[in-house]
């Protein structure tokens, strides 16, 4: 059996990716943070299991990884998905929505890597998938925050491979453009057409489109490849 665990798996894109990752074999663990019902749905239509913990919060997110790693034994892969984002002009941001939008994008991310890597490197096998975001790749306006906390993930990411390669671990990044989520609810029909007639395939992208990419980056048809951003956004950031 392969065992993945999917940060922020409750809903949205991580839900998609869990789904996925169940029906090409894995016996998946949902991190949720506030969405219980939803994750313990999921994992129950999925057979895998529910666990709770918030990615920011260090020393509880190492606990609860480290009960599923005395559970399952060893972790094939970890996909960093947790996110949040805000949209509001950088001068105006709050300190308090600042520092939430790096501690869950960034830290969470480093902190449940930090969590899994020692259990992959004695296997001496493992994979890592982070989520990022093209606005980690050219920055966006009104979102410098969250540009700032995608593009760390991203370095996380190169930096995280070159040191894991020698031990057969492969660190890679999906960095998704406009996808359908709940994320995305708070523009107006109006800001949708606009963003839309800026991708070149003139489409928005779904969770599947980024669950795909993660299965095929997780796959042994991706085994050559480490330390890369995949992007997946209709040709929008090319
Ligand atoms: P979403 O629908 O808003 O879902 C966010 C997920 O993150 C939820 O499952 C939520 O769990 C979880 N989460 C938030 N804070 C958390 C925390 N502190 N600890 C653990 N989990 C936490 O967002 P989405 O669109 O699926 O986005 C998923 C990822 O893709 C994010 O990293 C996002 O930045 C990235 N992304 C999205 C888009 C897009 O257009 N949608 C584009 C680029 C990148 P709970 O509900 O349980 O709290």
């Amino acid at each position: 059996m392969k065992y993945a665990l999917v940060t922020g798996g409750s809903r949205g894109i991580g839900a998609q990716i869990c789904k996925e990752l169940s029906e090409n074999g894995y016996f998946v663990y949902v991190n949720y943070n506030s969405s219980y019902e939803k994750a313990n749905q999921l994992a129950a239509e999925i057979g895998g299991k529910a666990v709770g913990f918030d990615v920011s919060d260090t020393e509880n997110a190492k606990n609860k990884i480290n009960e599923i790693l005395i559970e399952c034994k060893h972790l094939d892969l970890l996909v960093n998905n947790a996110g949040v984002s805000e949209i509001e002009l950088f001068n105006f941001t709050s300190q308090e929505n600042a520092d939430k939008i790096l501690n869950i994008n960034l830290k969470g991310t480093l902190n449940c890597s930090r969590a899994v890597v020692s259990s992959m490197v004695n296997n001496k096998s493992g994979c890592i998938i982070n989520i990022s975001s093209m606005w980690g790749q050219c920055g966006a306006s009104c979102e410098v925050d969250y540009s700032a906390s995608k593009a760390g993930v991203i370095g996380f990411t190169k930096a995280l491979a070159k040191e894991l390669a020698p031990s057969g671990i492969r660190v890679n990044c999906v960095s998704p453009g406009f996808i359908t989520t709940e994320m995305n609810k708070k523009f107006t029909k109006d800001e949708l057409e606009d963003i839309r007639d800026e991708i070149p395939l003139g489409i928005f992208g779904t969770p599947a489109d980024i669950a795909n990419a993660v299965i095929f980056l997780a796959s042994e048809k991706a085994s050559f490849i480490t330390g890369q951003t995949l992007a997946v956004n209709g040709g929008m950031i090319i």
